[in-house]
């Protein structure tokens, strides 16, 4: 079969590194010659933004599907018009895009998530309390496109562009749920993962499988699962990133269509990885057992710092040494700051094991350029 990503960073590498072992044709589009999958599948250089360029990347493909979600959704939908599959469909790709519309996707839909005004333009802010959260409509990637608006000097930084205005949570944790669904209806979840964010650079940092929560929290993530499920209509593969707030409550922060960081660690932690569920997404074919191993959790390698060229991967030797630890790097050159570059998968007996190592694995390794 002839799969088509659009996209070719990590995500898809990562899916064609686990799909190999079918057999299947990998195609990627994406603007960088020097991208992630380039060197492993049939790769074609162009915009996965324009119409044109994905009309003809995808018309003769028997699925389409993506790795980033900041793609020409016109051009999944002509190609849906024209028979190919295209998976999630074009419809709750466009839902995903734009902040507004997915919020009021929630809202419709009864999915909680924080409550919301929108804005076109700083004209129309007309009365809202500190501190709350604007997040861009379009264009907003890993924490950029969304800032915090505590104090009456913050105002002053916000951003005169369409966006949503939105409550702060009081954060206890933020938690994410994958989910799989495929054309014949089956669903299946990853178990909830906790995430743990680096505060400066608003990057993912560590995963934590499965999540330390109350059967209570549980509860109130499935209904989400299953009330977005059956809202989204569609095939694929779906990261929910939760908040739990301090009183316990759990509200929906985002939805990714797509693989997700939060899913890393269930290349080793889980039965089955994310990739290989998304792969199964892709074909129909039956889902995978997810169910834990061991505790697992993620780290990610990001460029350090005042550091860009090309990359080097300082310490890495020790962290191979250590039994449980799985290096992953992504096949990218040039580090930059807070560039995603890898990440190192841990398992463990215990939570607390599972942090100190995870805390002592951060200490050894570092993403510098030569
Ligand atoms: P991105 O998709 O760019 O990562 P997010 O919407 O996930 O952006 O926001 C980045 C981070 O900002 C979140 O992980 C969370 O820590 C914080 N944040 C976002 N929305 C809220 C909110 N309503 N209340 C409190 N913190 C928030």
């Amino acid at each position: 079969m002839k799969i088509g990503i659009l996209g070719g960073g990590q995500l898809g590498r990562m899916l064609i590194q686990e799909a190999l072992k079918y057999d299947d044709e990998f195609h990627t589009l994406d603007p960088n010659s020097d991208c992630s999958c380039a060197q492993i599948s049939s790769f074609t250089q162009g915009n996965f933004n324009d119409f044109q360029s994905v009309v003809d990347f995808g018309k003769d493909k028997d699925v389409v599907s993506i790795e980033i979600e900041h793609v020409s959704a016109a051009a999944l939908e002509e190609l849906e018009n024209h028979g190919i599959k295209v998976i999630p469909s074009s419809h709750i790709i466009k839902i995903i895009q734009q902040k507004i519309i997915q919020k009021e996707f929630y809202k419709e839909n009864g999915i909680p998530s924080p409550d919301f005004q929108v804005i076109q333009s700083l004209k129309d802010v007309i009365k809202i309390d500190l501190p709350f959260v604007q997040k861009l409509n379009a264009g907003g990637y890993d924490g950029k496109g969304v800032q915090i608006i505590r104090t009456e000097d913050d105002v002053e930084k916000m951003w005169d562009e369409p966006s949503v205005l939105e409550n702060l949570v009081d954060i206890e944790k933020e938690l994410s749920i994958i989910i799989a669904k495929n054309e014949a209806g089956e669903i299946k979840t990853f178990p909830v993962t906790e995430m743990i964010a680096d505060p400066k650079l608003n990057l993912l940092d560590f995963n934590i499988c499965p999540a330390e929560i109350s059967a209570d929290v549980q509860a109130q993530i499935d209904k989400i699962a299953e009330q977005f499920t059956t809202a989204a209509n569609s095939s694929g593969l779906f990261a929910i990133e939760l908040f739990l707030d301090k009183n316990g409550k759990v509200w929906v922060n985002e939805t990714a269509p797509r693989l997700h960081n939060s899913g890393h660690q269930t290349q080793e932690g889980n039965a089955n990885s994310q990739f290989e569920q998304f792969y199964r997404v892709l074909k129909n074919l039956p889902l995978a057992d997810t169910s834990v191993r061991q505790f697992s959790g993620m780290l990610n390698l990001v460029g350090e710092e005042n550091f860009t060229g090309k990359a080097k991967y300082h310490g890495l030797e020790n962290v191979l040494k250590l039994p449980n630890a799985y290096v992953h790097l992504y096949g990218k050159t040039e580090t930059k700051p807070g560039r995603k570059m890898g990440h190192i998968n841990v398992l463990a007996n215990s939570r607390e094991e599972l942090l100190e190592q995870l805390t002592h694995i951060k200490s050894l390794v570092k993403v510098i350029a030569e």
